[in-house]
């Protein structure tokens, strides 16, 4: 968008003079000020933290989880003593952990930035990191650090100019999407409908969730959906840690014939050996890792063969710092990584990187409180080309669900 009609170095030169309000999503106009900055001297000087009690459009249920009606947003902003700025967000399912994540932010984590340059992202992650540690390496701690590193990123990419997804690397700004239903609990014309949904939305991958004790009830929805698609489209399923290793394997023989892309979270993630039976005995490929909350359990789960496609969420593994770590360790294991949710700020770090596998398009939305939708053409999902992630909060329109922080 902000690409003008002159020559290229004008224009070049226009990108680079820009940066953004966070609030109002206006250009701020040329900050020579904030570019000798840049090349200098700048420091944190706020870091403000919200929490919002977001309702779903539709309540929705997957097999473990039961119904769900709402989720936490806890969304950090960053502004610099020059007035740049980024914004970065977690959430959690229904109103659990949000406060806490929240407070830990305020209490914790503002403290330690305060002061600092924001663009030395990896000597504030590490700072971070072992402030929460004794009390963290997972979690709650690492679901407060995840908000503030995606803040960070944004920032600073908005200081260059550039839009994340090349900014983190550039590979391909379209990324092939998935439509992620959490439809547990639907009847299978419901099934059906929703999946129709998908496809007339321009999504052409789909993921249903399952986890029934009847497996021959499982094949019944999957061959139903299967039939709809056709042959050639991708259909996955998602057990969300439900059955026994033993379970899953019946189940993936039983689903061979309907040619599933992958089974997602088959068992729980903290069973590593489980998940490389799963994947080495079984004809189906397994997707883990939204349960995984760092580098060094993907790594664990990736080394010993549990995972064909390493399912990262910025949100829950330590920021965009941590999935990008993800991506490159997938990359030398020869696997392609997915991403669980916030498919607003994940198509970004997805299209970063070479070894993209497909991005989820998730039930918990906040589509409704951004400014900007993803774009969604012909089974791929692009990257925003705004400076930064891209992603604006609508916060007159999000107000009103905004919870006080003790
Ligand atoms: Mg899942």
């Amino acid at each position: 968008m902000f690409l003008g009609t002159g020559n290229f170095s004008s224009r070049l030169s226009a990108a680079r003079n820009r940066h953004y309000d966070i609030s109002t999503g206006q250009s701020l106009g040329p900050y020579s000020h904030a570019k000798s900055k840049y090349l200098t001297n700048m420091k944190i000087e706020s870091v403000e933290t919200e929490l919002y009690h977001v309702p779903l459009a539709r309540p929705v249920v997957d097999a473990i989880h039961g119904v769900q009606k709402d989720f936490s947003l806890i969304v950090v902003k960053i502004t610099t003593d020059d007035g740049a700025s980024g914004m970065g967000y977690t959430y959690s399912v229904g109103q659990v952990g949000g406060s806490s994540i929240a407070t830990l932010i305020k209490d914790n984590l503002a403290p330690i930035l305060i002061g600092e340059d924001p663009r030395r992202i990896e000597y504030l992650w590490d700072k971070m990191w072992w402030a929460l540690h004794y009390v963290g390496r997972s979690g709650i701690a690492v679901f407060g650090l995840s908000a503030v590193d995606t803040a960070l990123w944004d920032l600073k990419a908005r200081l260059a100019g550039e839009p994340l997804w090349r900014f983190l690397g550039g590979h391909d700004n379209k990324v092939e999407a998935y439509g992620g239903g959490i439809d547990f609990d639907m009847t299978i014309p419901q099934l059906l409908e929703q999946t129709q949904g998908f496809l007339d939305a321009g999504i052409q991958a789909i993921k249903i969730k399952i986890g029934r004790d009847s497996i021959a009830q499982e094949c019944e929805r999957i061959a139903a959906v299967r039939q709809l698609l056709g042959p050639e489209k991708k259909l996955m399923v998602d057990v969300n840690m439900k059955w026994s290793v033993e379970q899953a394997l019946r189940a993936v023989r039983a689903f061979e014939k309907y040619d599933i892309y992958w089974i997602e979270e088959p068992t729980i993630p903290d069973d590593i050996e489980g998940n490389r039976r799963i994947e080495m005995e079984g004809p189906i490929p397994v997707a883990t890792g939204e349960n995984l909350h760092s580098i060094y359990e993907f790594k664990q789960m990736i080394a010993q063969g549990g995972v064909s496609f390493p399912d990262a969420d910025i949100s829950n593994l330590g920021g965009i710092t941590a999935l990008m770590k993800v991506a490159h360790i997938a990359e030398a294991y020869n696997r392609n990584l997915t991403t669980h949710g916030i498919q607003e700020m994940h198509v970004s770090c997805l299209a970063a990187i070479p070894n993209a596998s497909l991005l989820e398009i998730h039930a918990f939305r906040v589509d409704d409180f951004l400014l900007h939708q993803l774009e969604i053409k012909d089974g791929y999902a692009y990257a925003s080309d705004r400076p930064g992630h891209g992603v604006e909060i609508d916060w007159e329109k999000i107000a009103k669900h905004r919870v006080s922080v003790g």
